[in-house]
């Protein structure tokens, strides 16, 4: 037997006995497939899982999800981030019904042509759904053949992504390519993981060049990530009348679609409790009054950390409830309760965890105004 085929012949039997038992493995499902491609996205696997029971309990098939409002698919997708994705996942099913007979195609240029499906995500469907041969690269895999073959240049790079699919080509088993990918994969997430990789367990330690010359810690090489950008945001629960305003973000817009508290950056000079008030009156229209601190959340994004002042406040004496929406494309006054029928982005989201926790003062104190 020959390297190539030890290492195939190795990966597949410990995937046969060591793969987890993922809800969409027990019929490889086209739809299922498709749905856990776009949310295992970076998002960690026990996360996946959750949502993507969830959602299938909720959108079963291709008809269901074809049919769902886009809140109640934003709603499904919220926590997930990224919710163009979500959007793109309800386009993708209409266009489904309409031009293919409800079903998933099975070619990768049909695939390509449909919202939010890109070549990783064609070729993910065609190999796990359809078991084509269609060579399979992600970020678990691109490690795994950089320690095999101990590469020294970082994964990212051109020519080391071309080296990696011609890898990935070379090996891939005609007979097998959706066991073989998945057991690609699974090793990454399992064994050759990014900081202490088990290579004593490892089924394919024998084939690894980087095991042999004692290089795996510095394996795959990392190109240096950018800095996150610091953004500082206020923004403003207006109570009134024992409800909170919120607004649904316009469509095109960052986290389009999704419901939020008015607010937004503040500017250089300004305090967060300035900077709520005056976002708010440039997005509504409404003059607010008696802003008490309620709290401070910190959320990561891949290019930001954004820290979000939030404040209760009240609109003045003698306005009209109705703004004047500059910023947004609907607008609820909403009970407490009722937040939670609404998708939010995950900073706003943790606001309204926080007003859920009946010991925090600023709770306690705003509990005679809200109900
Ligand atoms: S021997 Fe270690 S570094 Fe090499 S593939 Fe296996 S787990 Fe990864």
């Amino acid at each position: 037997m020959n390297t190539a085929q030890r290492f195939r012949s190795a990966l597949l039997a410990w995937f046969a006995e060591h793969q987890r038992p993922l809800p969409w493995r027990t019929h490889y499902q086209p739809y299922a497939i498709w749905i856990a491609e776009i949310m295992g996205q970076q998002t960690q696997m026990e996360r996946v899982v959750v949502y993507f029971q969830r959602w299938m309990k909720q959108f079963p098939d291709i008809p269901a999800l074809a049919a769902a409002s886009e809140q109640a698919v934003f709603k499904a997708w919220e926590g997930l981030g990224y919710y163009s994705r979500a959007r793109n996942i309800l386009k993708t099913a209409q266009l489904l019904i309409e031009q293919h007979d409800g079903k998933v195609p099975n070619s990768q240029a049909a695939l390509l042509i449909l919202p939010g499906i890109g070549s990783y995500t064609a070729a993910a469907i065609c190999s796990i759904a359809f078991n084509q041969p269609v060579p399979l690269v992600d970020a678990n895999v691109e490690r795994v053949f950089c320690r095999i073959e101990d590469i020294a240049e970082p994964p990212k790079q051109a020519a080391t992504k071309k080296r990696l699919l011609q890898l990935c080509t070379e090996l891939l088993p005609a007979d097998a390519p959706r066991q073989f990918n998945q057991a690609l994969m699974e090793l990454g997430a399992l064994v050759c993981t990014p900081r202490t990789p088990a290579c004593p367990a490892c089924p394919v330690r024998d084939c690894c060049r980087a095991f042999a010359a004692g290089t795996v810690s510095q394996r795959p090489v990392s190109l240096k990530k950018p800095e996150k950008v610091d953004l500082s945001m206020a923004c403003g629960i207006i109570t009134h009348e024992g409800r909170m305003y919120i607004q649904q973000r316009l469509p095109d817009d960052i986290w389009g679609g999704l419901w939020e508290f008015p607010g937004g950056q503040m500017k250089e000079g300004e305090t967060a409790e300035q900077a709520a008030a005056r976002e708010i009156t440039e997005e509504t229209g409404f003059q607010v009054t008696d802003l008490r601190p309620f709290a401070v959340v910190v959320h990561h994004y891949t290019k930001y950390r954004v820290t979000l002042h939030a404040f209760f406040c009240r609109l003045e004496e003698g306005q009209t409830a109705e703004p004047t929406l500059q910023a947004a494309s609907a607008f609820r006054w909403v009970s407490q309760e009722e937040l939670d029928s609404f998708a939010f982005s995950s900073g706003h989201r943790k606001l309204i965890r926080k007003m859920n926790i009946p010991e925090n003062p600023a709770v306690r104190r705003q509990r005679g105004h809200v109900t």
